[in-house]
């Protein structure tokens, strides 16, 4: 039986885990979806393995999982010698340089709105697009999880400024949809199932190319709705960093840039709108299609996120746009989701070689696979009901 729970909180002695409970214990096989791309096997685990995705349907039988002795209390002490061994730099410093870097990109895209030539305001318009989605999508992400800094007080602040300010999003609205629900209850059915993600009456390409340019209008409408339901004080103070936020951005962009008011919101929905289809991508890519399992009975943690979760290869601008623990190291972010970005690149290795020498699997696949499969299954995938799955208890 494995030990109970554990997460590893950079800074803090070891601590229980949140959210999960014990499995039922049952020698079932896994009845997976045909559609599950599977990395594990009877492979020689190796520190890599994984790395090539399986391309056809797995069988249902070679998936069960075997007892392996895998602890999670175990992986998480070896992740925290890490940690411990690990300076300001690597902790923080490298994810910072990147916030660095787009804050001084601001001024630049700024002032190439103002240029008469195309490509130059393009450029600027790119730019300005990019460091939204690094405040918005890397910095709102690793604020959500406070992995920004150790400071309470700046870790509130950070929530403040990169989810209400730069995403309209208040910061409860993205603590208990992605912390609490999202990482939680990964691939529970009714509960972290990733269905928030499903508009079923969309059509494929109308879902996968077109519906996610409306990103930047939908973010505000659901950020406003969240306001609605919360306590009048917060909830004001909410709207107004969301209102700072939108009037801001549309102050520089006519006086900085010097455009007109309907071309400011223009630029303001284009920049917003720039990487909004891989975001969308990326978000359905790494957990459905993969085990879906039931609130009654599902895995321990390391079964549940090694099952549950899958990392896309690097990508140098989604990398940096999106950060490492949503990108090429999902896996290690649902397992240890109070690791900064770089940290989890850090113990990405540490990570793979556990799980593949514990025979579990690693999910990896590319993102052009990734899209090929959903836009093949597009039904089976996002109109109709997961499969739920079912695992043999680790011992
Ligand atoms: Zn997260």
């Amino acid at each position: 039986m494995e030990e109970e729970v554990e997460e590893f909180r950079p800074g803090q002695s070891m601590v229980n885990g949140w959210c999960l409970q014990e499995s039922s214990g049952e020698e079932s096989e896994i009845l997976e979806s045909s559609l599950i791309r599977r990395t594990t096997g009877d492979k020689q685990p190796s520190p890599d393995c994984g790395t090539d995705s399986v391309k056809e349907p797995s069988a249902k039988s070679e998936n069960t999982i075997k007892e392996n002795g895998a602890s999670m209390r175990e992986l998480s002490q070896m992740v925290q010698e890490v940690w411990k061994n690990s300076s300001w730099w690597e902790r923080y410093g490298v994810d910072w340089s990147i916030f660095g870097l787009a804050f001084c990109m601001l001024p630049i895209g700024f002032l190439c709105l103002r240029s008469q030539r195309l490509f130059v305001c393009t450029l600027g318009l790119f730019f300005l697009g990019l460091v939204h989605f690094v405040f918005t999508v890397k910095g709102g992400h690793m604020s959500s999880h406070r992995t920004l800094c150790q400071s309470r007080t700046w870790s509130k602040f950070w929530a403040t400024f990169f989810m209400e300010v730069c995403s309209c999003v208040p910061v409860r609205c993205g603590e208990e949809g992605h912390v609490k629900m999202h990482h939680g209850y990964t691939n529970i059915i009714g509960l972290g199932d990733s269905s928030i993600w499903k508009v079923p009456y969309l059509s494929c390409g109308i879902y996968m190319f077109v519906a996610p340019l409306a990103l930047p209008i939908i973010t505000v409408l659901v950020g406003v709705k969240y306001v609605t339901q919360m306590p009048l004080v917060p909830a004001m103070r909410s709207l107004f960093c969301m209102a700072f936020g939108l009037w801001s951005h549309f102050q520089l962009l006519v006086h900085a840039s010097g455009l007109s008011y309907s071309s400011a919101l223009g630029c303001m929905f284009l920049s917003r709108a720039l990487l909004a289809t891989p975001f969308i991508h990326v978000n359905i890519f790494q957990h459905i299609g993969l085990p879906m399992f039931s609130p009654s009975n599902r895995p321990r943690r390391l079964q549940l996120m090694t099952n549950a979760v899958l990392n896309l290869p690097r990508n140098p601008i989604l990398d940096w746009a999106f950060g490492h623990s949503i990108i090429n190291c999902h896996v290690e972010h649902h397992l240890f989701p109070h690791l900064s970005d770089n940290m989890c690149l850090k113990v990405k290795p540490l990570v793979s070689k556990y799980v593949c020498d514990h025979n579990m699997p690693y999910h990896e696949d590319t993102y052009m696979s990734r899209l090929h499969l959903f836009l093949s299954n597009y039904n089976e995938l996002m109109v109709q009901a997961p499969p739920i799955a079912h695992l043999v208890e680790f011992h």
